[in-house]
């Protein structure tokens, strides 16, 4: 299948009565049904005038109709999932800069989405759910019937638009091909050895990669099924497993040291589960979480590597009995990684350099960003903005973010060999080095702490406790304690956040 339409007509044909999606409470749905009703839907788009090269965003909390409503879309138009709780400015600056032509919100909920769709004039679509996982009718929209029949696009034509995580700077537009689709997911698939009668607990957001290519797209692929939640919370992950058994999940690294957390503190909530693989990706995994989420659940960790311009993957660590090695992303699963230096030259193995990548998954570049695409692309790579090597053995190790190297008076320093080390401070639960500007030396080393409730420690003693694990040119001259840092909607931290933040912060 080089379409997504292919693909779940594919799946239809040879699954039948299998299932694909389940949700709490509601019936599961079979892989012919979810072929029959994504046809279905997209005939009632294209009866309220959506087609080809349409864009229709989706504003849904996460659950089976986030997954059918993209699913469905897939087949006429391109589809723009977005994150429900973003607020009116974000949304009027998203609607605008992909020129949505619908928006699909649930019927009955008073979303600030309507007021500004209306005065664009761009079509409200309401869905009601049905009693089965992702089913649900439309009403709303009356544009003239599309001449576009169902399943057109061909492999190169848009599908999905995602908008990155937005750590390092503003959001920035991906639109993704049905071939992406299909071999970012395939890819994804074959990583995680995904294969019928596979059960996945989805807790992932359904408006970013991870989500919807990494779990409910590369379960399709692989014929499996997903249970789709709510979304994630740490109390509920462990009761929903030991309801639903399923063989495995995906969570970013924050997610995994909650639910283990809570494993922790009540042993008998894991009775009765049976995990085969658990994967984490989108942020640094540190090594003792891994071990931590490996003698929690009694099954092996896959930590994965990607991002949204790559469909979600690019790298991850072989499944048992493959070969893992700490503190590796893992090998490529299935695009050409290169490591580049600055001028764009191939570096060789355990060489330092920004990572870049080429393959079927990769997209054409960004939707608005004109001076981004120049820097981002070289020589047919994109160039991911992420600082590492590949060793002899094709292992990638990320040692972090191009961006976010700190250039004191010349010395490059990465912050995340900071935040590891002060990680292990008694009195540190999270830690994040940052750049701030300084009038000699270009920039200078900060941190900013999270401690544990009722600690204390001063700056001098953090220090000292640094300069016996580094070199004294990494140890940060300034200290900060927050309550939280900065994050992202999937839990990356934000160093420019701070960088912002303290920038004016008295000496
Ligand atoms: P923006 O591009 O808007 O600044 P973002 O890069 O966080 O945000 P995503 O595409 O969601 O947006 O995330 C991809 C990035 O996440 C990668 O480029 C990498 O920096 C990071 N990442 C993903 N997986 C891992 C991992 N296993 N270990 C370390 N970093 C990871
Ligand atoms: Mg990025």
């Amino acid at each position: 299948s080089q379409t997504l339409g292919a693909l779940l007509a594919a799946r239809g044909a040879a699954l039948g009565d299998a299932r694909v999606l389940a949700s709490p409470d509601r019936d599961d749905i079979s892989y012919r049904a979810l072929d029959e009703f994504t046809r279905t839907i997209g005939g009632d788009l294209r009866a309220r005038g959506i087609g080809a090269g349409d864009v229709a965003a989706i504003l849904l909390d996460n659950g089976p109709e986030a997954a059918t409503a993209f699913l469905s879309v897939s087949r006429v138009a391109i589809s723009a999932p977005l994150n429900p709780a973003l607020k009116t400015e974000e949304l009027a600056y998203l609607l605008d800069d992909m020129n949505a032509r619908a928006v699909i919100i649930e019927a009955g909920r008073d979303h600030p989405v309507v007021d500004l769709a209306r005065a664009r004039g761009i079509d409200v679509l309401c869905l009601s759910a049905g009693h089965q996982a992702g089913v649900f009718s439309l009403d709303g929209g009356n544009g003239p019937e599309s001449a576009d029949p169902i399943d057109a696009a061909g492999p190169s034509d848009a599908s999905l638009i995602l908008y990155t995580s937005g750590t390092t700077s503003h959001p920035k537009r991906v639109a993704l091909s049905h071939a992406n689709l299909i071999a970012g997911s395939g890819f994804a698939a074959k990583a995680m050895g995904l294969v019928p009668g596979e059960l996945c607990l989805n807790v992932m957001p359904l408006y970013h990669a991870h989500g919807l290519t990494s779990t409910i797209l590369a379960s399709i692929v692989g014929g499996s099924a997903v249970i789709c939640t709510g979304g994630f919370s740490a109390d509920t992950v462990l009761p929903m497993m030991r309801r639903y058994r399923p063989s495995w999940f995906s969570a970013v690294p924050a997610m995994h040291q909650a639910v283990v957390g809570m494993a922790r503190t009540d042993p008998d909530a894991l009775g009765g589960i049976s995990l085969r693989v658990i994967r984490s990706a989108s942020s640094p995994l540190p090594a003792d979480l891994l071990a931590e989420i490996e003698a929690t659940f009694g099954a092996p960790v896959v930590e994965a590597y990607g991002m949204t311009e790559a469909t979600s993957l690019v790298s991850a660590n072989p499944l048992p009995p493959g070969r893992r090695k700490t503190n590796s992303v893992g090998i490529s699963t299935g695009c050409a990684i290169a490591i580049l230096d600055e001028a764009g030259r191939h570096l060789g193995p355990d060489e330092d350099g920004e990572i870049a990548i080429s393959g079927p998954n990769v997209f054409d570049g960004y939707g608005n960003a004109p001076e981004a695409n120049a820097a981002a692309f070289s020589g047919g790579y994109f160039r991911t903005g992420d600082f590492g090597r590949r060793d002899a053995d094709g292992y990638l190790y990320i040692r972090g973010r191009t961006k976010e190297l700190i250039n004191r008076g010349g010395s490059k320093i990465i912050p995340g060999e900071i935040d590891t080390v002060l990680r292990r401070h008694p009195a540190v639960v999270e830690a994040a080095a940052f750049a701030l500007a300084h009038p000699t030396l270009g920039e200078d080393v900060a941190a900013a702490l999270v401690l544990r409730a009722g600690a204390i420690v001063s700056t001098a003693e953090t220090q000292a406790f640094l300069r016996e694990r580094l070199a004294d040119f990494k140890v940060p001259s300034r200290i900060f304690v927050v309550d939280d840092l900065p994050k992202t909607a999937t839990g990356k931290v934000r160093r420019s956040e701070l960088t912002k933040r303290f920038a004016t912060a008295p000496a």
